[in-house]
């Protein structure tokens, strides 16, 4: 049997959208409307032996066009935690919607983790779809699609353990081939929803986001993400501010940037 690596676990955050109002974050809206901000986040799973970035948010053109503040380039987030965006070698990527696959030509020497579902989708019938194809920008995924033809993208079929401790697995739902990254840590399995959960209040409540490929799935998701991670504290949604409330930062200088994902959350 071989060992789980343990995994040191971080958040960083890359970009906020603050013009946004809580009936935008729900199917069906919010009774008690009323300022409900996203944050952007990009995450990092070091371990003794391989270490894997997990998304690659947008960049300042795609910032400008969809009218996000963007804080810092996401590779430059990498590099506050010592990072050489040159040198990495594993990248998942949940989905190819544009906050989550931007960047990917900044490094040359990653494989790209995804779904087969996922390229299926984003190249299929669906997004003919306002709907459906207004969270990708075509240039990401026809540039993903080149990477497809040089031999970097790794494509996975459901569950997947990419190294002894870390495990992708489709969940579907907010696109066709979303997937949730597994990571054992310190404290256990802890569950990256990235869009599985945009907000706690999604899962929590099972209130759906409204950006969705099939709602039956995305509900099904909720479950399947607690069932996977180690208890409701050990999940981490993919666009919700109090996770930088809740995680204590990498180190003091890194306070709102940075936030450590392996340890207990406060209070
Ligand atoms: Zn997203």
């Amino acid at each position: 049997m071989t060992t789980q690596d343990i995994y040191e676990l971080f958040a960083v955050k890359y970009a906020h959208h603050g013009e946004r109002y809580a009936n935008l974050n729900f199917i069906g809206g919010d009774p008690h409307d009323g300022p409900m901000p996203l944050d952007f986040y990009v995450w990092l799973a070091r371990g003794t032996k391989r270490s894997f970035v997990v998304d690659l948010g947008f960049n300042a053109e795609t910032a400008r066009h969809r009218k996000r503040e963007l804080l810092r380039n996401p590779a430059d987030g990498l590099r506050l935690l010592d990072v050489d965006p040159a040198a990495v070698e594993d990248i998942i990527l949940t989905h190819l919607h544009y906050d989550h696959v931007g960047n990917f030509d900044l490094f040359p020497k990653a494989n790209f983790h995804i779904q087969d579902k996922e390229m299926a989708y984003a190249t299929g019938r669906h997004m003919a779809h306002r709907p459906f194809g207004e969270a990708y920008a075509v240039e990401d995924v026809v540039g993903l699609v080149r990477e497809v033809y040089r031999g970097r993208v790794r494509f996975h079929d459901g569950d997947a353990e990419l190294a002894p401790g870390l495990s992708v697995h489709h969940v579907g739902g907010h696109t066709m081939g979303l997937q949730v990254v597994r990571v054992w840590t310190q404290r256990g399995w802890v569950v990256l929803a990235s869009d599985a959960a945009h907000l706690y209040a999604n899962f929590q409540e099972v209130r759906p986001f409204p950006i969705v490929f099939h709602v039956g799935d995305m509900i099904e998701g909720y479950s399947r993400v607690r069932a996977l991670a180690d208890g409701e504290d050990h999940i981490i949604p993919g666009h919700d501010p109090l996770v930088m409330r809740r995680y204590p930062a990498a180190s003091p200088k890194l306070e709102g940037i940075c936030a450590r994902l392996d340890v207990a959350p406060r209070g």
